[in-house]
């Protein structure tokens, strides 16, 4: 981390003192992850920082959000928690075949969970705000609108400052199908519903819609996955997708690949219905009725409407995004700075952090000409099993590089080798065979966020594969696996396959 790398300094003298006129160094709008961090680390380099944030709902509006943001109140963690909640139920299955006699089928109280966890969330939305109250940033709550580049308007007031750092994040959206609007629900819903459905329509193959059809599953919904490609999950290695999706076929998901949704509507008993057609393929429209819940997880828009923006002339992409430099900069209003969802690049929290932790030292550490480093982001999909990685995927590689060399590994894990055999995990490695450089590293297995974290660190001080090969291997691991693998399973050479069956997914 910049911090403990021991590059910051405390600026001595606050624009404030140089310009009587301002309120502020830094006035951030929005309390999420990028926009706390920004606001933390500023204050703690000598800025006289203000932040704005919206009263706190669980479900997020034009005029509600609160301290801690997406993250903290409607996604990585209630996500995170809900998913470790269902997890008890595929122990319990591993447990019997260990010997473990569960007398009675163990209940899971939905209240208790949606309970327990609400109260984790505001405790650690509460904990934001006192950060950033220990580390003397001005908090106002409020809804925030830019006045002109150098002024915000909150609650009647205007604050003046020299920089103004949007920070608004994203939104979820529903697509215009008939009865979308009125029948199904978002992320934000999803992870706070008081019953727990009997049956689950999940529309989307990202992250967040795997995720959750996965989560629910195992809490013994019936989930039907609807999704417009034929795999979910583009972002990710393809071998690594196929891998991912037989494990949730295997553990009971319905999945409908090149499929779309055209209507949802309500019947006389209170269900709704889902109507789906093929989507480039042949194939007849089907619905799927006495749906409790449809989650359309169809992606999210960045919150820059309505907030001033437009009246200072911020230039968008194309997606609404805040289009900013390098340097988190606005590319036309030079006191307006955008980070975290709002500015479109990786949506994580690690990465909105990162970009926060850069401006502030970019705009008030010694560091000035810090930019973000995106280097090695990992990303994993929390679903049962987790699929991780770090780095290039495979078609990627192969575009770029041309030469390359892909080793994989399929095993049972241990844990399910004296029952659920057919719970398999996959290891790929993918090396620049020109100078044996580790460019990707790829992991579907029920702990695979855990593992990926420290092959993340080693893709970023650039291993090589016989450094890889070098290092000694933690036994009985499925971490060991990544160490372990001598042959490549497929060469390429000048952007060819050369060696091993090509991949049909
Ligand atoms: C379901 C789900 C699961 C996710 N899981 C993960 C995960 O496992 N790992 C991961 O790394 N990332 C995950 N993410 C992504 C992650 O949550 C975001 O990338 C991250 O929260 C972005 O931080 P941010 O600060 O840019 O935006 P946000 O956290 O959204 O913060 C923006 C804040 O600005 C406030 N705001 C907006 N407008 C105004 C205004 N006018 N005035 C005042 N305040 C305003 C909002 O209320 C909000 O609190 C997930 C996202 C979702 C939706």
């Amino acid at each position: 981390m910049l911090a403990s790398a021991g590059i910051w300094r405390k600026v001595t003298t606050s624009a404030l003192q140089e310009d009587g006129h301002l309120d502020f160094d830094l006035f951030t709008i929005g309390g999420g992850s990028a926009g706390v961090r920004a606001a933390r680390y500023s204050a703690g380099l000598g800025a006289k920082v203000g932040l704005c944030e919206l009263p706190r709902a669980l479900i997020s509006s034009d005029d509600k959000g609160g301290t801690g943001g997406t993250c903290v109140l409607r996604g990585c963690v209630p996500k995170k928690l809900m998913a470790l909640a269902g997890l008890f139920a595929e122990e319990l299955q591993d447990a019997a075949s260990f010997g473990w006699e569960v007398k009675e089928t163990p209940q899971l109280s939905w209240e208790a969970l949606q309970n327990n966890k609400r109260r984790e969330l505001e405790r650690l939305s509460d904990l934001y705000r006192d950060n950033l109250e220990k580390a003397d940033v001005k908090f106002i709550e409020g809804r925030a609108r830019i006045v002109d580049p150098n002024t915000v308007e909150v609650n009647g007031q205007q604050y003046k400052a020299k920089n103004i750092l949007v920070a608004t994040g994203s939104a979820a959206i529903i697509p215009p199908i008939e009865g979308g609007k009125d029948f199904a629900i978002t992320s934000d819903h999803i992870l706070n519903l008081d019953e727990l459905p009997r049956k689950l329509v999940v529309v989307g193959g990202g992250y967040i819609g795997c995720e959750q059809a996965s989560i629910f599953n195992n809490f013994g919904t019936e989930v039907h996955l609807i999704v417009r490609q034929e795999l979910p999950l583009a972002g990710f290695d393809r071998e690594a997708c196929a891998f991912v999706m037989e494990q949730y076929k295997l553990r009971g998901l319905h999945y409908y690949g090149q499929s779309s949704p055209t209507k949802v509507f309500k019947g006389p008993n209170g269900k709704l219905t889902v109507r789906i057609e093929p989507y480039k393929r042949d194939g007849d429209p089907f619905e799927i009725e006495d749906v409790d819940q449809v989650l359309m997880a169809t992606g999210r828009k960045p919150k820059t409407q309505n907030i001033g923006l437009e009246d200072v002339g911020a230039e968008l992409d194309e997606k609404g995004g805040l289009k900013v430099d390098e340097y988190s900069r606005s590319v036309n209003v030079p006191s307006i700075w955008g980070i975290g969802d709002v500015t479109n690049r990786i949506p994580l929290t690690p990465v909105a952090r990162m970009e926060g932790s850069a401006l502030a030292m970019h705009l008030f550490g010694e560091g000035n000409g810090t930019k973000p480093d995106y280097t090695a982001v990992p990303s994993v999909v929390f679903s049962s099993p987790q699929l991780a990685y770090v780095g290039k995927k495979e078609d990627a590689a192969v575009e770029e590089y041309q030469d390359v060399d892909v080793y994989t590994s399929t095993s049972t894990p241990m844990k399910n080798t004296l029952g659920r055999r057919d719970v398999k995990e996959l290891v790929k490695v993918i090396v620049s065979s020109k100078d044996d450089r580790v460019i990707g590293f790829h992991m579907v297995g029920s702990e695979a966020s855990e593992i990926m974290q420290g092959f993340a660190a080693a893709l970023y001080a650039g291993i090589t594969k016989r450094q890889l090969d070098a290092t000694v291997g933690i036994h009985p691991s499925s971490a060991e696996e990544f160490v372990t693998m001598t042959k490549p399973s497929r060469k390429y050479r000048g952007g060819k396959l050369t060696e091993g069956e090509p991949l049909t997914c």
